[in-house]
Protein backbone atom coordinates (compact mmCIF):
# COMPACT_ATOMS: atom_id res chain seq x y z
CA UNK A 1 0.00 0.00 0.00
CA UNK A 2 1.54 3.32 -1.05
CA UNK A 3 -0.46 6.56 -0.06
CA UNK A 4 -2.38 7.71 -3.09
CA UNK A 5 -4.81 10.48 -2.67
CA UNK A 6 -7.07 9.83 -4.69
CA UNK A 7 -9.92 9.61 -2.98
CA UNK A 8 -12.32 11.17 -5.97
CA UNK A 9 -13.66 8.96 -8.76
CA UNK A 10 -14.25 11.54 -11.11
CA UNK A 11 -13.74 9.28 -14.69
CA UNK A 12 -14.95 5.69 -14.62
CA UNK A 13 -12.02 4.33 -15.03
CA UNK A 14 -11.45 3.65 -11.01
CA UNK A 15 -9.85 1.14 -8.89
CA UNK A 16 -12.35 -1.46 -7.38
CA UNK A 17 -12.19 -4.37 -5.20
CA UNK A 18 -13.30 -7.78 -7.19
CA UNK A 19 -16.43 -8.87 -5.32
CA UNK A 20 -15.20 -12.66 -6.39
CA UNK A 21 -11.01 -13.12 -5.83
CA UNK A 22 -11.08 -9.61 -3.18
CA UNK A 23 -8.09 -8.55 -5.40
CA UNK A 24 -8.03 -4.37 -5.58
CA UNK A 25 -7.70 -3.72 -9.41
CA UNK A 26 -6.44 -0.93 -10.39
CA UNK A 27 -7.64 1.56 -12.96
CA UNK A 28 -6.70 0.68 -16.51
CA UNK A 29 -5.20 4.15 -17.65
CA UNK A 30 -6.41 4.22 -21.47
CA UNK A 31 -9.93 2.99 -20.84
CA UNK A 32 -12.48 1.70 -18.08
CA UNK A 33 -12.20 -1.24 -16.98
CA UNK A 34 -15.22 -3.87 -16.32
CA UNK A 35 -13.77 -7.35 -15.41
CA UNK A 36 -10.67 -8.27 -12.65
CA UNK A 37 -7.55 -9.47 -14.66
CA UNK A 38 -7.26 -12.09 -11.71
CA UNK A 39 -10.23 -13.99 -12.09
CA UNK A 40 -11.93 -12.37 -14.88
CA UNK A 41 -14.94 -11.74 -13.30
CA UNK A 42 -17.02 -8.93 -13.76
CA UNK A 43 -19.83 -7.13 -11.94
CA UNK A 44 -23.68 -6.26 -13.35
CA UNK A 45 -23.18 -2.26 -13.11
CA UNK A 46 -24.19 -1.44 -16.98
CA UNK A 47 -26.69 -1.44 -18.72
CA UNK A 48 -24.90 0.10 -21.79
CA UNK A 49 -20.97 -0.34 -21.52
CA UNK A 50 -19.57 1.84 -19.32
CA UNK A 51 -22.69 3.82 -17.82
CA UNK A 52 -23.01 2.40 -14.68
CA UNK A 53 -27.01 2.35 -14.71
CA UNK A 54 -27.61 -0.88 -13.79
CA UNK A 55 -28.55 -1.51 -10.29
CA UNK A 56 -28.41 -5.23 -10.26
CA UNK A 57 -24.86 -5.90 -9.33
CA UNK A 58 -24.78 -9.14 -9.42
CA UNK A 59 -21.00 -10.80 -9.87
CA UNK A 60 -20.88 -11.61 -13.62
CA UNK A 61 -18.36 -14.65 -13.98
CA UNK A 62 -17.27 -15.41 -17.09
CA UNK A 63 -18.97 -18.42 -19.18
CA UNK A 64 -16.94 -18.54 -22.47
CA UNK A 65 -14.01 -17.29 -24.51
CA UNK A 66 -13.55 -16.79 -28.05
CA UNK A 67 -10.91 -15.18 -29.87
CA UNK A 68 -11.62 -12.02 -32.98
CA UNK A 69 -8.53 -11.77 -34.78
CA UNK A 70 -9.12 -7.86 -34.76
CA UNK A 71 -10.20 -7.57 -31.18
CA UNK A 72 -8.02 -10.27 -29.23
CA UNK A 73 -10.00 -12.35 -26.58
CA UNK A 74 -13.71 -11.61 -25.88
CA UNK A 75 -14.63 -12.78 -22.49
CA UNK A 76 -18.51 -13.94 -22.26
CA UNK A 77 -19.99 -12.88 -18.41
CA UNK A 78 -22.95 -13.64 -17.49
CA UNK A 79 -24.73 -12.33 -14.17
CA UNK A 80 -25.75 -14.99 -11.34
CA UNK A 81 -28.28 -13.09 -10.37
CA UNK A 82 -30.43 -12.29 -13.04
CA UNK A 83 -28.57 -14.31 -15.92
CA UNK A 84 -27.80 -11.03 -18.28
CA UNK A 85 -24.96 -12.48 -20.42
CA UNK A 86 -22.82 -9.38 -22.06
CA UNK A 87 -19.38 -9.94 -24.03
CA UNK A 88 -16.38 -7.92 -23.25
CA UNK A 89 -13.17 -7.51 -24.74
CA UNK A 90 -10.04 -8.23 -22.49
CA UNK A 91 -8.38 -5.98 -20.94
CA UNK A 92 -4.13 -5.93 -21.68
CA UNK A 93 -3.37 -7.36 -18.07
CA UNK A 94 -5.54 -10.03 -17.88
CA UNK A 95 -4.26 -13.27 -17.29
CA UNK A 96 -3.58 -15.01 -20.48
CA UNK A 97 -2.90 -18.41 -19.24
CA UNK A 98 -6.38 -18.24 -17.93
CA UNK A 99 -7.96 -16.69 -20.80
CA UNK A 100 -6.66 -19.34 -23.36
CA UNK A 101 -7.91 -22.10 -21.02
CA UNK A 102 -10.94 -20.69 -21.09
CA UNK A 103 -10.99 -20.67 -24.92
CA UNK A 104 -12.09 -24.55 -24.10
CA UNK A 105 -14.98 -25.37 -23.79
CA UNK A 106 -14.55 -27.98 -21.56
CA UNK A 107 -13.04 -25.81 -18.73
CA UNK A 108 -16.50 -24.82 -17.95
CA UNK A 109 -17.93 -28.44 -17.53
CA UNK A 110 -16.37 -28.50 -14.14
CA UNK A 111 -17.36 -25.16 -12.91
CA UNK A 112 -21.20 -26.05 -14.15
CA UNK A 113 -23.65 -27.20 -11.32
ZN1 LIG B 1 -11.15 -11.25 -9.23
ZN1 LIG C 1 -27.61 -8.96 -13.16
Amino acid sequence: MSGSANTLFEKKDASFICANCGYTVPPLGYSSRNHCPRCLCSLHADIQPGDRASDCQGLMRPVAVTTDAKRGFIITHRCVKCGHTRNNRAQKDDDTDLLIRMTNPHYFDDAKT
